[in-house]
């Protein structure tokens, strides 16, 4: 016997989340995006349709934020806290991520969690909620096989959708918080005596393209390799790959003055695709070429990160690639490091 839930049980859900004071975010009409939610009608579980441009990262790590406020006169200097702009007891609930976006505050949270403890992020992430559901597309530019996940992986979600049909959809409770979340709502849920494995088994996967370990291997050893040089050859350095991605995280320190007395120092995302990420003050740039910065991402997702946290800092979503003006495709240029890496 399992649970399930209809779809329109589901927006009776997204109205209790949004009657409670929390936040719902889902997908735009078209699933370009993600956005808060005012209405429950506005629900979309885009189970069957391609990634949306842009991940949900932005709600746990924002595009821009205060750090502080500073304020100074000849006698005083005064640093004060930005106001959170979410109520410390709301849940920011995540409805109908594909196991490539659910995956990603748990890769995050290594690096927002390693020699600093990024309070910002960390408190969003606590405050969230993630409704996963198992993926039901794929096209040239997945590869969440490759790097350790699948269209049914479970793997960050606190509660698992699977559909089995356009109005239907099995529940799993996967995690403590999940538990906890759902309790006032279990009278949205049926009983059905479904085989659920057997509808698990049947989702097709994309197939694996390359190994990560052999990647990991070949990138250490060729540090100055003509494969970096011509992925980056076309590269236009506008970042799309960096601020699409669920997982990419570098962002930049600004103090912004209003004038002598007063000011406010600023973090805002930032992309090592982009000429200036490692311009030095002395005009020195170590990564003054574009196949220079691309051997940064590639080395960045598939050694230092996993050097770093035992992770790779990639969820195969293929968002980079699908959206990238020059063609740039990670997963080909990964895969012919594979190859490349198989004929040595
Ligand atoms: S999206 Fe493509 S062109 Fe833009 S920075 Fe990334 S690799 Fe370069
Ligand atoms: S590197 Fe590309 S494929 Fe990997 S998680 Fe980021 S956007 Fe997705």
């Amino acid at each position: 016997m399992e649970k399930i839930i209809s779809y329109e049980n589901l927006t009776k859900l997204v109205d209790g989340i949004i009657q409670s004071g929390h936040i719902a975010i889902g997908q735009d009409e078209k699933g370009i995006n993600w956005k808060r939610l005012n209405d429950a009608k506005e629900l979309k579980i885009n189970y069957a349709s391609v990634p949306s441009n842009l991940s949900y990262k932005e709600f746990l790590f924002t595009k821009t934020e205060p750090v502080f406020y500073f304020r100074n006169n000849k006698d005083n200097f005064n640093l004060i806290e930005p106001k959170p702009e979410i109520n410390e007891n709301s849940k920011i609930v995540f409805l109908g991520a594909k196991p490539c976006d659910s995956r990603s505050i748990e890769i995050m949270s290594k690096v927002f969690n390693w020699d600093y403890k990024d309070k910002f992020f960390n408190q969003r992430a606590v405050q969230s909620i993630v409704i996963g559901t198992a993926c039901n597309y794929q096209d040239e530019f997945c590869f969440c096989t490759s790097v350790g996940l699948s269209p049914v992986s479970e793997k960050g979600s606190d509660i698992f959708l699977v559909p089995l049909d356009d109005k239907n959809f099995a529940v799993k409770i996967i995690s403590e918080k999940g538990k906890e979340f759902i309790a006032p709502y279990l009278n949205l849920l049926a009983d059905e005596n479904i085989s659920l494995d057997k509808i698990i088994v049947g989702i097709k996967a994309p197939e694996k393209k390359f190994d990560t370990a052999k990647v990991k291997e070949w990138v250490t050893n060729n540090f100055e390799h003509k494969i970096f040089d011509d992925a980056g050859a076309t590269c236009l350095s506008c970042g799309q790959c960096a601020f699409a991605c669920p997982v990419c995280h570098c962002f930049d320190i600004v103090d912004e003055e209003c004038d002598y007395t007063c000011g406010r120092r600023m973090k805002n995302w930032d992309a090592c695709q982009f000429g200036l990420f490692t311009l030095h003050g002395s005009g020195h740039n170590p990564r003054e070429t574009h196949g220079k910065r691309y051997r940064q991402r590639v080395a960045h997702k598939f050694k230092y990160y996993h050097d770093k946290f035992d992770e790779i800092l990639c969820t195969g979503c293929g968002r980079c690639s699908r959206g990238c003006p020059a063609g740039i495709d990670i997963a080909c240029v990964v895969t012919n490091i594979n190859t490349v890496a198989n004929q040595a």
